[in-house]
């Protein structure tokens, strides 16, 4: 596998708190080529269709498994196909209780998205700056 095909970038984000308040912070933001948007989309619709394969030779079951996980192959691979970039971190303060955090495995995510804090358990909206 090619490693330079992903260009791996810290950049400054706001989270957005309660009311008018916010803080800053950090997020790893990956973005792929076109090669890597390919590669990861083959990738992940190649494990749904393997899933979907074992799935046939499981009586009854197979009703279910083998068309949910075949359909799901198609979606995974041209939704992943139009990923250019994700979000694989984000680190900040909570701007309503002041606990640092940092949230990670957050899957293919975009900014603006939503997380909630794990001090206050309020909703923070992170927003590029
Ligand atoms: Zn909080």
């Amino acid at each position: 596998m090619n490693k330079f095909s992903e260009d791996r970038q810290v950049q400054p984000v706001k989270f957005h708190g309660y009311g008018d308040s916010f803080s800053t912070g950090t997020a790893v933001v990956v973005s792929f080529d076109k090669n890597a948007r390919v590669r990861r989309a083959v990738r992940y619709a190649l494990i749904l269709w393997a899933i979907a394969l074992g799935g046939a030779f499981i009586p009854v079951a197979h009703f279910l498994i083998v068309p949910v996980f075949g359909i799901a192959g198609f979606v995974i691979l041209f939704r992943t196909l139009k990923t250019n970039r994700t979000i694989k971190a984000i680190r900040g303060t909570c701007p309503d209780c002041g606990k640092v955090q940092a949230f990670e495995h957050l899957g293919d995510s975009e900014i603006p998205r939503e997380i909630s804090c794990a001090g206050c358990m309020r909703t923070l909206s992170v927003r590029e700056m």
